[in-house]
Formats: structure tokens, C-alpha cells, sequence
């Protein structure tokens, strides 16, 4: 029997592992750019964490948490996203007692949701993401945001569609779920069995109502702008503000209302198709949470948060043809014989060499030269160096540059050197041709 991967889970090998890479270490700098540090907490967490601050009424805590009783019987979930877990790191390391505010947090890595699998939905999935916390100022919104769009940006993404809306403070949302929940309910008995749940729990998901029937109820619901406090209309006004100031472009969704439970004031969500026309769902999503510190007993903090999903940007970038810069072997040694004290000679140079910074390994001896010169050109090597008996009885190397399709005969004591070189002009050549906007693969660190 061949064993598969689990249904909604998927591997993530070589080239493509890399474009993770690239994308992870991307969404890293930018982070850095605005001075978040890095937070790595656990994959499982008390499964009340998630029942506390993602909320009941939520999808992920009725019907996608991956929980199970422990050999010590304590209820345990794989998380199913990354804010509750920094936030109970920041109230057990009481970070807000000793640190200025706001703490700037960010992560990456897996989180798990028994989601149905489709396109761009998997049950394990990788978040990049930053949590600002200790703040209510408009200012903070909008750098999460901008640092959203940024990240974007940077991964050459255009024409992102930014959703954004209010939930407006508690006292906003009481009424308005009040007048929600009056509306549906004359309707509610002709609607979906998941919104007659929904309507009992929390009216404000109805919004969020994908099926088709349902749409005409859910477009003519009352507005939440007409309900919104001074306090809350003045801080998503001057959010709004700032961003035609900063030029990023949003469109106001007001059925806009996230599936998890801890939002007030601000939301938002990125999308985008790519060229070929998919559209895998919101790539990015976050907003504003005033209640979640003290409702994990920390004191009254608010904070701001985004997520973005790695699986749909990689999705939408290689839909796009993206040109990531992946990984890449310097060097290949082509050993024509096949002798202990030549093999050993060799392996030393190649031991060597990596300790200089140049990617290199040693090709099988038991192939003919000219599978080697396929083997190197399959591995997309630059260099390919050969060491016969007349190199090896003269301390020299004969060195084939596999791209130019050159090669010289140097001591093998100038290796390190000649290969500096050729890098350096290369990136001489790579600024010429190509002044600050990168547009070729050649090496330039
Ligand atoms: P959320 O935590 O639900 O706000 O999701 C944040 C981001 O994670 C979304 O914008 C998606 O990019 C990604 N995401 C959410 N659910 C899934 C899933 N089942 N599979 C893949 N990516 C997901």
C-alpha cells in the first residue's frame, strides 16, 4: 500500500518549498522594515483558548477546530491561527508591564482547520502574519494595513483589491445586531440552516452568508454605518483618510464582517486575481481587537492584527509566472577517476569551497564525463571543474564556466579567487544590463 497525504494537506517539496521560502523571507524583511520581532509559540494550545477569543459563534470553533484529549486527558487543539496563541504569550510574559507599547509581534507557520478542501483551502496551511499590541490610535490600523499593501507590493502584486470596514466599538455592536437580528428574523425561515444557527448565536455572521438565496436578505440588512458611535464613525473616518493620503486604494464592503469573533472597529481583507483569472479568496485579512487581552486576563489592551495565507500568494504568484529567485549550485566536480586518493583530494577542494560560499558537490565517479555534463547542466550548475592526472600531479584545475561555455586551466590555490571574480563581474555585467530593477537570475547578492 502507498500512503498518501491526509485529504486537504499537501507537500510542499524542493522548487516549490523554495518559492515558500522566498515569499516567508520577503514578508520577513518588510516586517523588519516596521520594526516587528519575531514570536514562535506552540502548535497546540488548550482548546479554550480558541473557544475564549475566536469565538463560539465562529466557523473555526464550531466546526474546524482540530481537537483532541491528550494522554492526560486535558482538551487540546492544533491552532487554527496565530493571534490567541501571541496574545496569551505577551499576557504570560506580561511583556506590556516591561516593554514599551505597542509590542510589535510577527509569525510564520502552519495552522490547521478541518475546512472543506478546495481550490486555495487547505486543512493545514502556513500564515505569515503581525499582531500591534497596546494601542487604539488609527495610526496603528493604518500600519498594518499599509504593511500589508507594502508586502504585496513588493512581491510585485498590483492591482490589489483592499476590502475595509468597521464593526464599530461594543455598544455599536449591540445595536446593530439588535436591528440585524429584528430584520432576519422575518426572513430567517426561508433562509440557509446555517444562518437559523446564526441568527441565535451572532446575526453579524449572516453577513458573511455565501449562499446565493440568501443574497437578496443579506443585501437589503440594515447598514452598520447607520448605526456606528461618534467614537467609532470618527476613528474609521480618519483611518480612511490616511490611506487616500498614502494613496492605497480600498473599496468600504459593508457586509465585510470576518469570521472571527474578536473584531471591532476596523476589518479588512486583500484580494486578488491573478492573470489567468483565479481568484483563491482573500489572500490577506486582519483588523482591529479591543476585548481579546483582558479576555485572556492580561489587562485592557487593544491591539491590531493581519494574516496572510502563504499557500494563496504562492498560488497567485505562480499563476502570475513570478520569477522568484531560487537557489542555486555554483559548483559541480567531475571526478574522472576513481581512486580513494583522488576521490579524497577532490572531496576536500569540494568541503572547502563550501566553506568559501560557493554551493558545490561532487558528481558519482561511476559516470561517463558525458553524463556528467548533463547531470550538471540538469542541476543548472555554473561552474564544472575537472581534475585529471595532469591537474592533479600540477596543483591545478581545469575550470569550465557551463554557462559562457569558456574554460581555463588555474592553480587550484587561485580557485577561491578566479571564482570571486567571475562572481564580482557578473554582478558588474548584472548592473549594467539591468541598473537597480532586478531582471535576471545572474548572482548578486
Ligand atoms: P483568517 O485567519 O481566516 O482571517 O485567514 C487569514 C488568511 O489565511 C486568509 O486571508 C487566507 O489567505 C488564509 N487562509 C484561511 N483559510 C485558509 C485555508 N483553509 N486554506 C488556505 N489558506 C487559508
Amino acid at each position: 500500500m502507498e500512503f498518501q497525504v491526509l485529504k486537504g494537506t499537501h507537500d510542499v517539496i524542493q522548487d516549490e518549498a523554495s518559492k515558500y521560502t522566498y515569499i516567508e523571507d520577503l514578508l520577513t524583511q518588510v516586517a523588519r522594515l516596521y520594526n516587528f520581532q519575531e514570536f514562535r509559540t506552540p502548535v497546540i494550545e488548550k482548546s479554550e483558548l480558541f473557544l475564549r477569543s475566536v469565538g463560539e459563534s465562529s466557523d473555526i470553533v464550531r466546526k474546524e477546530m482540530y481537537d483532541f484529549l491528550d494522554k492526560g486527558g486535558r482538551s487540546i487543539t492544533l491552532r487554527p491561527e496565530f493571534t490567541a496563541g501571541i496574545i496569551r504569550s505577551i499576557v504570560n510574559a506580561k511583556l506590556y508591564a516591561t516593554q514599551d507599547l505597542p509590542i510589535k509581534a510577527f509569525y510564520v507557520g502552519p495552522v490547521f482547520r478541518y475546512d472543506r478542501p478546495q481550490q486555495g483551502r487547505y486543512r493545514q496551511f502556513n500564515q505569515f502574519g503581525v499582531e500591534l499590541v497596546g494601542t487604539s490610535s488609527y495610526l496603528n490600523d493604518v500600519e498594518i494595513i499599509s504593511f500589508g499593501y507594502t508586502c504585496l507590493n513588493l512581491l510585485g502584486l498590483k492591482n490589489i483589491s483592499l476590502k475595509i470596514n468597521t464593526l464599530g466599538d461594543d455598544e455599536t455592536r449591540k445595536n446593530y445586531k439588535e436591528a440585524l437580528k429584528n430584520y432576519f428574523q422575518e426572513h430567517i425561515n426561508d433562509m440557509c440552516e446555517d444562518c437559523k444557527e446564526r441568527i441565535k448565536i451572532n446575526p453579524l455572521r449572516i453577513l458573511d452568508c455565501k449562499v446565493a438565496h440568501d443574497q437578496e436578505y443579506v443585501e437589503k440588512a440594515p447598514k452598520i454605518k447607520d448605526y456606528l458611535s461618534e467614537n467609532s464613525k470618527k476613528k474609521f473616518d480618519q483611518i480612511l483618510k490616511l490611506l487616500d493620503e498614502l494613496k492605497i486604494k480600498y473599496e468600504v464592503d459593508d457586509t465585510l464582517v470576518r469570521g472571527l469573533d474578536y473584531y471591532s472597529d476596523v476589518v479588512f481583507e486583500y484580494h486578488y486575481t491573478s492573470k489567468i483569472g483565479n481568484n483563491y479568496g482573500a489572500i490577506g485579512a486582519g483588523g482591529h481587537y479591543a476585548n481579546l487581552v483582558s479576555e485572556m486576563n492580561g489587562p485592557s489592551l487593544e491591539g491590531v492584527g493581519l494574516s496572510f495565507g502563504i499557500e494563496r500568494l504562492f498560488n497567485i504568484l505562480n499563476d502570475d509566472e513570478k520569477e522568484f529567485e531560487l537557489p542555486h549550485l555554483d559548483v559541480v566536480f567531475m571526478p574522472l577517476f576513481k581512486d580513494e586518493e583522488h576521490l579524497n583530494r577532490i572531496y576536500n577542494i569540494v568541503e572547502k569551497l563550501r566553506l568559501y560560499g560557493y554551493s558545490s558537490e561532487m558528481l558519482d565517479f561511476n559516470k561517463s564525463i558525458k553524463s556528467m555534463f548533463k547531470i550538471a547542466q540538469n542541476k543548472g550548475a555554473k561552474f564544472a571543474i575537472i581534475i585529471g592526472e595532469e591537474e592533479f600531479n600540477s596543483n591545478t584545475v581545469n575550470i569550465k564556466n557551463l554557462e559562457e561555455k569558456t574554460q581555463e586551466t588555474i592553480n587550484l590555490s587561485d580557485l577561491v579567487m578566479y571564482l570571486d571574480g567571475s562572481m564580482e563581474q557578473e554582478e558588474h555585467h548584472h548592473d549594467e544590463c539591468c541598473g537597480d530593477e532586478c531582471c535576471c537570475h545572474h548572482h548578486h547578492e
